[in-house]
């Protein structure tokens, strides 16, 4: 399993957002440790990642006896998984993310994700992603100095029709409708 630059980072860091969910095998000592572990920052490429403990003692690595890596850890809630979920979208966004990204991004797999995300949004990665979009787009349109054009490049639509085409789909109206309800909304408050 490949090294994301997440998680590499959170092994830099010693923060133990990945710990429970991988365990890292340092090639040069031989010990499997959390991804956290304080004993030592090893080089990336000197990194084998497993799920489970066993699979690393099963490939020859010691358990580290400073943070004694186990494999009863629990996984993260998932609500702690879905915010890391949306923290990724994030750092995406306006691009889309696909389950598959977002699953090797976070080192679960998909199937896992979908359902958990499912749980605990209520809806799936999708249809986050189409409201978080909305709102996006809803923001951009409040703002009078920007052209429909220009907030549809903001928006991370090439054209004006298909941000108008999705901003319709999502919110049920278009942009150019939705700026003049804002506006009559804004009269009535004068
Ligand atoms: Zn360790």
């Amino acid at each position: 399993m490949a090294v994301t630059d997440g998680l590499y980072r959170a092994v830099v860091d010693h923060d133990r957002r990945f710990d429970g969910r991988v365990y890292i095998g340092i090639r040069t000592t031989g010990i499997v440790c959390f991804p956290s572990c304080h004993s030592r920052t090893p080089r990336r490429d000197n990194i084998e990642v497993f799920f489970t403990v066993s699979d690393a003692v099963k490939s020859g690595y010691r358990p580290c006896k400073r943070c004694r890596p186990d494999d009863a850890v629990r996984r993260p809630p998932d609500a702690a998984l879905a915010a890391a979920a949306d923290q990724v979208i994030g750092t995406r966004f306006p691009q889309k993310v696909t389950l598959t990204e977002l699953a090797a991004a976070l080192y679960v797999s998909p199937r896992h994700l979908g359902r958990t995300l499912k749980r605990v949004w209520g809806m799936g990665l999708s249809e986050r992603w189409d409201r978080r979009w909305a709102l996006h787009a809803k923001l951009l349109l409040a703002n009078p100095s920007l052209s429909i054009a220009k907030a549809a490049h903001l928006a991370g639509e090439p054209s004006p029709s298909l941000f108008s085409r999705r901003f319709r789909r999502i919110v049920g109206i278009t942009p150019r409708h939705y700026r003049m309800q804002m506006r009559q909304e804004g009269k009535k408050h004068e």
